[in-house]
C-alpha cells in the first residue's frame, strides 16, 4: 500500500515538474533576462553552462576523453584490477549506478533532466546572474596563453568553494550521493545528483559572467579537468610523487576523500590542483588503503531514478 502511495507521488511529481519546465522552456524568450544582453555573452554563457547546444562533437569529446582514461587505466592496472572489468564483467550494484550516470551525463541527458527535475528554477538564477554579474575580467589579459591559465586555475577554485559548500548539511545529502559510491571504476566521476548539478550550473554561471571567458578556453579547461576527473576515479593508487605533493590531487588523495572512516572527512577537497586544499589546510596526504563510502547508503542497492528520489527527499528533511 505505501509503495503504491509512493509510486503515484513520485509520477505526479514527474507530471508536474515536466508540465512546469515545458511552459518555462516555450517562453524562455519572453522570461530570459537575457534579452536585454548583447547576443555575444548570451551565446557565450549557454554554450558555457552547456544547456541548449548539445552536438556530436560535444558528446564525441566526452565519449573521447573517457576512452583515453579507460586505456591509461588499463595499462597501470592490467586487465583482471582494470574499471573497465569491474564496469563490464558482473558489475556491482555501485558500478551499475556509475555506468548509467556515465550515459546520462556523456549523452547529456543528465542537463535536460536536471532541469526538469529541478523545474528550470536554476535556469533563472543564473540568467540572472548573467545580466548583473558582467565583469569580463579575463579580457583585461591580452596574452591567450596568460588568460588560458587565470581562467583555469580560478576555475579550479570555483571547483574547490563548489565542493567545499555541497559538503555543509543540507546539501550534503545531494553530494552524498558521489560519495555512495563502493569502489573506483573511472566512470564514478560522473556519479552526482541531479539537483546539485543544478546547484553547480548556477554557481559556474556566476563564475563565468564575472570571468567573460572565450569559448575556446572553456573548451579545453573542459577537456583537461574532464580527463582528469576519470583518472582521480580510477583505482590506482598513484600518489605521483612531488607532484602529488605540491601541484595536482592525486587519485590516492581524492580516494582518502572518498573514504567512509569519520577522521577522512573534510578533508581534500580540491579536484585538480592541490593548491586550495595547501592554502586552507584541508589537505591530508594518504597513506593507506581507504574503504570508500557513506554510512547508511541506500543508493547502490536502488536503481539510478529511484536513488535520485531518495537523496532529494533526504536533502528536503533537513
Ligand atoms: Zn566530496
Ligand atoms: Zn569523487
Amino acid at each position: 500500500m505505501y509503495l503504491v502511495k509512493k509510486k503515484k507521488r513520485l509520477i505526479l511529481f514527474a507530471i508536474v515538474a515536466i508540465l512546469i519546465s515545458a511552459m518555462l522552456w516555450y517562453y524562455r524568450e519572453k522570461l530570459s533576462l537575457f534579452e536585454e544582453q548583447p547576443e555575444k555573452l548570451r551565446k557565450l554563457f549557454l554554450d558555457a553552462t552547456q544547456i541548449t547546444k548539445v552536438t556530436w562533437k560535444l558528446i564525441l569529446t566526452g565519449v573521447a576523453l573517457s576512452l583515453i582514461a579507460v586505456i591509461i587505466d588499463l595499462i597501470a592496472l592490467g586487465w583482471q584490477k582494470s574499471g573497465l572489468r569491474r564496469l563490464i564483467i558482473k558489475p556491482s550494484g555501485s558500478a551499475k549506478i556509475d555506468l548509467w550516470s556515465y550515459f546520462l551525463s556523456v549523452f547529456k541527458i543528465y542537463e535536460v533532466l536536471y532541469f526538469i527535475f529541478t523545474l528550470g528554477i536554476f535556469y533563472f538564477f543564473a540568467s540572472i546572474f548573467s545580466k548583473f554579474v558582467d565583469f569580463k575580467l579575463a579580457n583585461y589579459i591580452s596574452n591567450v596563453y596568460l588568460q588560458f591559465a587565470f581562467v583555469f586555475i580560478v576555475t579550479d577554485f570555483k571547483h574547490y568553494i563548489g565542493h567545499r559548500f555541497m559538503h555543509i548539511k543540507p546539501f550534503w545529502e545531494l553530494h552524498a550521493y558521489h560519495h555512495s559510491a563502493e569502489e573506483f571504476n573511472l566512470l564514478t566521476t560522473t556519479r552526482g545528483h541531479l539537483v546539485e548539478a543544478g546547484i553547480y550550473y548556477v554557481f559556474t554561471g556566476f563564475f563565468f559572467a564575472v570571468l567573460g571567458v572565450p569559448i575556446i578556453n572553456i573548451f579545453w579547461v573542459y577537456a583537461f579537468r574532464e580527463m582528469y576527473q576519470y583518472l582521480l576515479h580510477a583505482d590506482v593508487n598513484w600518489k605521483l610523487g612531488f607532484i602529488g605533493k605540491y601541484i595536482l590531487i592525486s587519485p590516492a588523495a581524492h580516494k582518502l576523500h572518498h573514504s567512509i572512516d569519520e577522521k577522512h572527512y573534510n578533508k581534500n577537497y580540491s579536484t585538480f590542483f592541490i593548491w586550495w586544499d595547501l592554502i586552507f589546510g584541508t589537505y591530508e596526504a594518504p597513506n593507506e588503503e581507504y574503504k570508500i563510502g557513506i554510512i547508511d547508503n541506500p543508493y547502490n542497492k536502488v536503481g539510478f531514478f529511484e536513488g535520485q528520489w531518495i537523496g532529494f527527499k533526504r536533502f528536503l528533511k533537513f
